[in-house]
């Protein structure tokens, strides 16, 4: 489970968040779906501490609820950030480390696991995105589809509760797309719980369990995505998922 209320966030005097609501139930799959600038970004960097929100709760688990408000205890910050992973647009591999030392090196410096341990679980990962035979290569020699689900399988060797994904193909050439997209349809089928910001309508219309439209740091529109997206409510919205489709 995860729940967001009155998430603010302003850069300077540009009010980014004004009063995000989410709730994302466990096992499922929210979207996020806005024009650029909306603040989809921000919010998703909120959920796991990557940005600090002005004010607002994020509650990841009925023990663990961060009110920022006040100013945040390390430890609970370091503790929020341990319940999610985050996939990133660019990848944000690194880059002099292989493949396998870059999904070993959280669950080994990070979650302290055993170093063999840690080894078998990223193969077993790596095999399950078709990427065995790439363990020893570095980023820069693989496709940015083989890269970004090196990205995902490095996320998801931190055991997280929940998946964060910052717009995962976009910068993707379109053959590329649907792979990256494969994978993170199969773990949705799984039961991960996800939070996605796409500009991918088709895709968030067939994976999404709930579809959240954001403009101006505001959510204008969310629900079942056959709602939001084929018949928007909100003026805002129709124009946007006309423009995209
Ligand atoms: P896109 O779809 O283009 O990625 P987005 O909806 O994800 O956009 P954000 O990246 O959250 O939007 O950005 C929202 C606004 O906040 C933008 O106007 C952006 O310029 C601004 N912004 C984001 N991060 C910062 C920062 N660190 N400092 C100043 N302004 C920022």
């Amino acid at each position: 489970m995860l729940r967001v209320s009155g998430l603010r966030k302003a850069f300077g005097e540009h009010e980014v968040l004004r009063s995000i609501d989410l709730e994302v139930v466990q096992g499922q799959v929210l979207t996020l779906i806005g024009p650029s600038g909306s603040g989809k970004t921000t919010a998703l960097r909120s959920l796991n501490g990557l940005e600090i929100p002005d004010a607002g709760r994020v509650e990841v688990a009925p023990d663990l609820s961060v009110d920022f408000a006040a100013p945040v205890a390390k430890r609970d910050l370091a503790r929020l950030r341990d319940c999610s992973a985050m996939v990133f647009q660019h990848y944000n591999l690194f880059p002099h480390m292989s493949v396998l030392a870059n999904v070993v090196e959280g669950p080994v410096r990070v979650r302290n696991r055993p170093r063999d341990e840690a080894v078998a679980e990223a193969e077993r990962l790596l095999e399950r995105v078709g990427l065995s035979d790439k363990r020893d290569s570095f980023p820069h020699q693989l496709s940015g589809g083989q890269q970004q689900r090196v990205g995902i399988v490095r996320a998801l060797a931190m055991r997280p509760r929940v998946l964060l994904f910052d717009e995962p193909t976009s910068a993707l050439d379109p053959e590329l797309v649907g792979d990256v997209l494969g994978v993170i349809r199969e773990l949705a089928e799984e039961g991960w719980t996800m939070v996605v910001v796409t500009h991918e309508l088709a895709f968030a219309q067939e994976v999404a369990d709930q579809v959240v439209f954001m403009d101006q740091g505001v959510v204008v529109e969310h629900g079942a995505p056959e709602a939001v997206l084929t018949a928007p409510r909100e003026e805002r919205t129709r124009q946007f998922v006309r423009r995209l489709q």
